[in-house]
């Protein structure tokens, strides 16, 4: 098939990636000159592991190409693909300036049938207002689809290959017929509904996956005044298949470009049919609170932080990415400053993307963890990366001024904590430190 995906960040790039490797031919648009010249070059702009190793192959075989030509490509493609942001506004309601104005490109540039994919998140009822805006400007026949994606950073080409589901949401029998055909490759479980639904089944997922995570988190605030240990807790009610274990792990908070976004504008779409979405609302404020125990647990141990160097381990808002849009580190960097305290700073992907957010003379960017830690009166955990995993915790307690450990996402275990000078606190962990923050040798 011929596919145009208009849009070419995290989600348009690795989709048209795959679909290339399907053996679609696939045209990426994007209206970044800068990124259309650098994936031209063969570069990816972003870090998404396996990325440029399938992209290289694709581009090489003649299926992919990219391009800020908007008109050429739609001529080119039978199937158009929308995967520009929404991101959001002030009031938390979905920005959809990119996608009305792809919309009427699109418009404006109708040759012939095409089917109109959607894979922006985009609020329920956005899609008719798409096909309304594409319809005001063309005559020519075409069929508007709902196709949320589901992909994760950091494992986005695997979710991509291999996707629990995918759901096609239109009213037309022609798009069904080549929607399947086009992800059949990808995997049997194919759901078909209606576009409403489809933009809906994307909104709810991602609320459920943010309310199990303020929902063990706020299990695991209650662990560390009762003594029970959340990870065991976690670990008990995830073999219950009712429940499972996914999105069961304690820490400090969900960020990224995605869950921060797509609640606040669930609850706004709520909000515009009257229902107030009272859950969803607690998840938000949960979340929100979480990331500064990492504070409240170095107030702690140092008492004050003004005066104090804190050493921060993570940028980004999780693992494997270099995305830090919504990061749980930005705004506990910026209260640390707030209190008076300097930081050093290091991720190992992130840290370019993260100055861009967040700068200050009083921030050192450090170019490896070790050095980070050097000479610090604490250090913190904000990201899970596995090089964090893999440190010689005794010879990391060495380089500190103060051996204090704030484990920010549970990445250690209390064999690696137990024989380190470390006054270690983790989340929902008590039996890992006592009253004074002093570990135990307990368990
Ligand atoms: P992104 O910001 O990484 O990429 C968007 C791209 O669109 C940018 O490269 C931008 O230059 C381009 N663009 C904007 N206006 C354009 C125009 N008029 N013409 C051509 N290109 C244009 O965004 P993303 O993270 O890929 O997210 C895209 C959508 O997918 C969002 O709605 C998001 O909610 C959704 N989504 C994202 C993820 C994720 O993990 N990032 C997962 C599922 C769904």
């Amino acid at each position: 098939m011929n596919i145009t995906v208009i849009g070419t960040g995290y989600v348009g790039l690795v989709s048209g990636v795959c679909f290339s490797e399907l053996g679609n031919n696939v045209i990426c648009v994007d209206n970044n000159v800068e990124k259309v010249n650098m994936l031209t070059g063969g570069h990816v702009p972003i870090y998404e592991p396996g990325l440029q190793e399938v992209m290289t192959s694709n581009m090489e075989a003649g299926r992919l190409s990219f391009t800020s030509n908007i008109q050429d490509a739609i001529h080119r493609s039978d199937i158009i693909i929308i995967a520009v942001g929404t991101p959001s506004l002030p009031n938390g309601e979905a920005n959809l300036s990119y996608i009305e104005l792809v919309a009427r490109e699109i418009g404006s540039y109708m040759d012939n049938y095409k089917i109109i994919m959607t894979k922006s998140t985009v609020p329920v009822g956005t899609n008719d207002h798409i096909q309304e805006w594409i319809s005001s400007l063309t005559s020519h026949p075409f069929d508007m689809a709902s196709v949320p994606e589901f992909l994760r950073e950091g494992t986005a080409v695997k979710d991509t290959l291999y996707p629990d589901r995918i759901v096609i949401g239109t009213n037309s029998e022609r798009a069904v017929t080549i929607l399947k055909e086009l992800h059949q490759p990808l995997t049997d479980q194919i759901i078909v509904t209606d576009i409403r639904s489809a933009e809906m089944i994307k909104y709810a997922s991602n609320a459920f996956l943010a309310t199990k995570i303020s929902f063990i988190n706020e299990i695991s605030n209650i662990c560390e005044k009762v003594g029970a240990d959340v990870s065991r807790v976690a670990e008990g009610m995830g073999y219950d298949r009712r429940i499972g274990a996914s999105f069961l792990k304690a820490g400090i908070g969900y960020g990224g470009s995605c869950f921060p976004k797509d609640t606040q504008a669930l609850i706004q779409i709520a909000g515009n049919v009257d229902y107030d979405f009272k859950l969803l609302k607690s998840v938000v404020e949960v979340n929100k609170d979480q990331r500064f125990n990492v504070i409240r647990k170095l107030e702690e141990a140092l008492d004050v932080l003004d005066g104090k160097q804190i050493a921060v381990w993570g940028l980004a808002f999780k693992p494997d990415t270099d995305d830090v849009r919504d990061a749980p580190a930005v705004e506990i960097i910026q209260r640390l400053l707030d209190q008076g305290a300097t930081v050093k700073a290091y991720d190992p992907i992130a840290t370019e993307n993260f100055r861009k957010e967040v700068d200050s003379p009083a921030i050192i960017w450090a170019s490896s963890a070790m050095e980070a830690a050097k000479g610090v009166d604490a250090l913190c955990v904000l990201t899970e990366w596995k090089e964090f995993m893999e440190v010689d915790l005794t010879e990391l307690a060495v380089h500190m001024k103060q051996p204090i450990l704030i484990d920010g996402r549970n990445i250690y275990e209390e064999d690696q904590i137990k024989d380190t000078a470390f006054q270690y606190y983790s989340v929902g962990r008590p039996s890992l430190t006592n009253i004074d923050g002093r570990k135990t040798a307990v368990l």
